[in-house]
């Protein structure tokens, strides 16, 4: 099975009619992983497999537009009878079992372990599923976040998550045959963060650029922009084929 990406949903900060918000199906070497919870990838989920048999789960950061569907998987998982063989694996920050109890009301977590064995992302996990491999790399959020790289017999995607500029990122996409990157903002505004939490097109562009990636794929565009319009500023820095990110997408890396 060649490592395969399959847009989900692009949009921030909200969903929109057909637009969930980040989530993506990453499929290769007998695993296939859903990356991202945002609201709405859940049901698009659905159109490309059975959740029931992910492999895995894989949250970038604890924000409510990559991770809040993990709460539809649960009840789907535990009370819609979408029930998995055994507790499906989710690579998350550390908070991300007791905020997912906290809306059943429950103190405790071990309820969830019926349906989910959290295990906590670190700046370089890595993991294997089959001949999938993923890797994780701390980014520069506002919040404790990862960017991901999976490989597949010899095809790289790399996946930005959230992120300013920051070397990390640019080594999480080194030589990547797809650079899946967000592009939130139109500009970086002084004082509006104590440091660079997102990227504008022009970021994504260079990051591509100085990775030497194959392809650059724009997502997570903001709503002070157009993703056409991302896309083409990416694109006058990448120097190579830029596209933007569309729900339903599937793309072999
Ligand atoms: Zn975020």
């Amino acid at each position: 099975m060649p490592l395969t990406l399959t847009v989900l949903g692009t949009a921030s900060p909200h969903p929109g009619p057909d637009r969930p918000c980040s989530g993506y199906l990453v499929s290769g070497g007998g695993a296939e992983v859903w990356v991202d919870a945002g609201p709405g990838s859940f049901a698009a989920l659905q159109r490309h497999t059975d959740p029931a048999r992910l492999t895995a789960i894989w949250i970038s950061h604890l924000h409510a537009d990559h991770s809040a569907d993990l709460l539809a998987a649960a009840y789907a998982f535990a009370f819609g009878g979408m029930t998995p063989p055994a507790p499906v694996p989710v690579y998350a920050p550390q908070e991300c079992a007791p905020r997912l109890a906290g809306f059943f009301g429950r103190p405790d977590v071990g309820f969830l372990k019926g349906v989910f064995d959290f295990r906590t992302l670190y700046d370089g996990h890595d993991v294997r599923h089959w001949n999938l491999r993923l890797t994780a790399r701390a980014v520069a959020h506002d919040t404790e976040a990862y960017g991901l790289r999976a490989e597949c017999q010899g095809s790289v995607l790399a996946y930005s998550g959230d992120s300013g500029p920051c070397p990390a990122l640019t080594e999480l996409a080194s030589s990547a045959d797809l650079f899946l990157c967000e592009a939130d903002i139109d500009e970086h505004r002084d004082g509006e963060h104590p440091r660079q939490v997102h990227l504008t097109p022009e970021d994504a562009g260079r990051i591509a650029r100085d990775a030497r990636v194959r392809e650059l794929l724009v997502t997570h565009v903001g709503p002070t922009l157009s993703r056409e319009a991302a896309t083409v500023r990416a694109a006058q820095i990448s120097g190579r084929p830029t596209y933007a990110a569309v729900e339903g997408d599937i793309r072999t890396v």
